[in-house]
């Protein structure tokens, strides 16, 4: 099972981009069969962390995501004075909220790009006492809030746009104000009446929102009067379609809360297994969940997949070759608008045409999005119209291009996707993911990845293991791949580029921009460093550079890129059997007295004429693999050590054919089952 969580690669810390570069997506092979974990949801991460703010006391925030949007929260939210103390690595904020008295009487709050969190915040703004200054980057400042300053200016408060009227940036007065009835639109987005509701209990009398005009994406307001209710508030929904919401004042109780995966998200995964015609099993998911997006598995369901739902985890299953190949449909996303891109890629890839009604509004999203995916399915050779209030897609021939995403983070993930099947899909800007999903390309990397066919095969300096597993994938006829070479190559141009190895920022980015291949030789940016990687000079300083989170999340990413997609591979290292492949069926550990492997190593050294007068002696390289052993065992990192799972062999006493011929036939073995 992969996860977005893990340590490294399928976790980018969150806020990292990917860099400018176009992302090129590696095709898988074969169909993804996979289980997945997707991060927590961005859309009740930002509600519960803002009610959890508003509330009197603490409380415990489980399956938190960390991403732009949610940092943009949580730093406007500190500047209020909630205390936020967070765990990255478990997803959790304990979150001490300020119970209604801000401890400033003035503050500027920057919602970056993130439009839930200006929505949200603006109309508990203004029922907070204070002066605040409420910005956005150059795109929140296009997108529309005027709908939302109507309502709150007609329940008393003082909103000014600094620039153009309805936009950012905004002067908001804010004052304990009594509440009472107003009228909302509920056409353009319906985060002008979710930030309302939330505001509600602020209100000495509370409030009561009447929408005027239609209501998209009904099942976001349903989530925030769900999360409203876990912190104790008031809320009466519209009876028999109504459109009156009443939510009584008294303020929040804190309260410890598990946020869902983010549905939206998995909405890739899904997808993913529809273009590959392939199985993903989402975990945490059901049919129940808060979330309205969880409704586009009924898309694909209507277009042929199977869809199943153990009340854990929803499995998208595209497998049965029996079936009728996925078919196009004709689907009003009006409720489930986030996931209209991802049905587009799958549309493009189905039989039939797709259309997509009812999401005019998305036009005022980050970009305009069904502009966006009709030029760009076009630019991949696709037929696509623009039908006004959402498109249609002619499925056909996807040729090579250059995805743009126009800052949208869902044109990147969704487009990606088209990648899986088709050569040369490559996407722009691809660090536009951090919005909602840092670890989203790691997570593609892994959704294809098949640990199937992998013998991960970790072990010390001189435990026999390069010699070992390039005779043995030979045997088995697959790719054999040497991570060390990686680290080493990493370390020859730290040393090439005159960069200190223990300058740890100046190494790791140096390495975010480096090519490096391993073959059957080693490339840095084109240059053959076969030999250069090997020399003492580099040996010495290996473990220091290897030991550098930054630099190992990069080669961990490379090392399942090129697993990617392959039918067999045998991966050498320190960690693959721990953290690069925790899932390969086969781990084999080896190990040898210190004295055996000085003299391997030196043996070794001889054989490529990296030995002389000045060069190392027994003693020095028995001192050198003592050092090495120390730092790879030792570093926080991804330490040198078998996997509880690895089989351990002690290769001291053991030829190398006997081990060739054990090891290989063991593999066939476990490939086989
Ligand atoms: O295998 P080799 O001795 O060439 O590896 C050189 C160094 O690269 C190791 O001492 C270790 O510090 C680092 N390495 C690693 N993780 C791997 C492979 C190598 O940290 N998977």
């Amino acid at each position: 099972m992969t996860s977005p969580h893990d340590d490294d690669p399928l976790g980018r810390p969150g806020g990292e981009r990917a860099g400018s570069m176009p992302y090129e997506v590696i095709g898988v092979r074969r169909p993804i069969d996979t289980v997945v974990v997707v991060p927590g949801s961005k859309s009740i991460t930002n509600r519960a962390l803002l009610v959890a703010g508003l509330a009197e006391g603490e409380s415990n925030l489980c399956g938190v995501l960390f991403a732009d949007d949610t940092a943009a929260m949580m730093s406007s939210l500190e500047t209020l004075g909630v205390g936020l103390d967070i765990d990255r690595d478990v997803c959790t904020a304990r979150v001490t909220g300020i119970g209604g008295h801000p401890s400033v009487a003035s503050a500027n709050l920057n919602a970056n790009q993130s439009g839930t969190t200006g929505r949200f915040l603006l109309p508990a703004l203004a029922a907070l006492p204070g002066r605040w200054n409420l910005d956005g980057d150059v795109q929140l400042r296009a997108r529309p809030f005027d709908d939302q300053i109507a309502a709150l200016e007609a329940l008393g408060g003082r909103v000014e746009s600094l620039d153009e009227s309805g936009r950012l940036p905004m002067l908001v007065s804010g004052a304990g104000l009594p509440g009472g009835v107003v009228e909302v639109a509920g056409d353009v987005s319906s985060q002008f009446l979710s930030g309302l509701l939330m505001s509600g209990p602020l209100f000495s009398d509370g409030l009561a929102l009447r929408v005027t005009t239609e209501l998209v994406s009904r099942p976001y307001v349903d989530m925030t009067v769900a999360v409203m209710r876990m912190f104790g508030a008031d809320v009466t929904e519209p009876i028999d379609g109504g459109s009156e919401w009443v939510v009584a004042g008294g303020g929040y109780t804190a309260a410890d809360v598990t946020i869902e995966p983010d549905a939206s998200a998995a909405s890739y995964a899904f997808a993913a297994a529809a273009v590959t015609r392939g199985r993903v099993k989402v975990a945490g998911l059901s049919r129940d969940v808060l979330q309205g997006d969880i409704g586009f598995v009924e898309v694909l369901a209507d277009m042929g997949a199977t869809v199943i739902d153990d009340g854990s985890s929803i499995t998208v299953d595209c497998t049965d070759e029996d079936a009728a190949a996925l078919v196009g449909v004709d689907a009003d996303m009006s409720q489930i608008s986030d996931t209209a891109q991802t049905l587009a890629v799958v549309a493009a890839t189905a039989e039939g045409a797709t259309t997509v009604t009812g999401i005019g509004f998305v036009r005022q999203k980050e970009t305009d999005r069904i502009g966006a995916v009709v030029t760009e399915l076009q630019r991949l050779g696709v037929a696509a119209t623009d039908d006004g209030d959402g498109f249609t897609v002619h499925p056909g021939e996807i040729s090579p291009a250059v995805v743009q995403t126009y800052d949208d983070h869902r044109m990147a993930m969704s487009f990606a996707l088209l990648g899986l099947v088709n050569e040369g899909v490559s996407i722009a800007d691809p660090g536009c993911v951090a919005k909602t999903f840092p670890g989203y390309w790691s997570f593609l990397e892994g959704l294809g990845v098949s640990t199937s066919f992998i013998l991960a095969l970790d072990g010390p300096a001189g435990s026999g293991k390069s010699t070992v597993s390039r005779a043995v994938a030979e045997a088995l006829g697959v790719a054999h791949f040497d991570t060390g070479a990686m680290y080493r190559a990493a370390t020859w141009a730290t040393l090439d580029r005159g960069l200190d190895p223990a300058d740890s920022d100046a190494v790791a980015s140096m390495v975010r921009d480096l090519s490096i291949e391993v073959a059957e030789k080693v490339t840095v940016d084109g240059v053959d460093v076969t030999r250069a990687i090997r020399t003492p000079e580099v040996t010495a300083v290996v473990s220091t550079v290897s030991a550098v989170p930054a630099v190992r999340r990069e080669l961990v990413r490379l090392q399942r890129r090129f697993a990617l997609g392959r039918p067999g591979c045998v991966v050498e290292g320190r960690d693959i059997g721990t953290v690069v492949f925790p899932d390969a069926p086969l781990k084999i550990y080896l190990t040898a007295r210190v004295d055996v492997r000085a003299t391997r190593r030196l043996a070794e050294m001889e054989s490529k004429g990296l030995t002389g007068p000045d060069l190392a002696t027994l003693d020095e390289i028995t001192a050198d693999i003592k050092r090495r052993d120390l730092a790879d065992s030792n570093r926080a990192d991804s330490p040198l050590r078998a996997a509880a799972d690895a089989v351990v062999v002690d290769t001291s006493d053991r030829s190398v054919e006997d081990l060739v011929e054990e090891i290989a036939s063991r593999t066939r073995r476990v490939w086989e089952e």
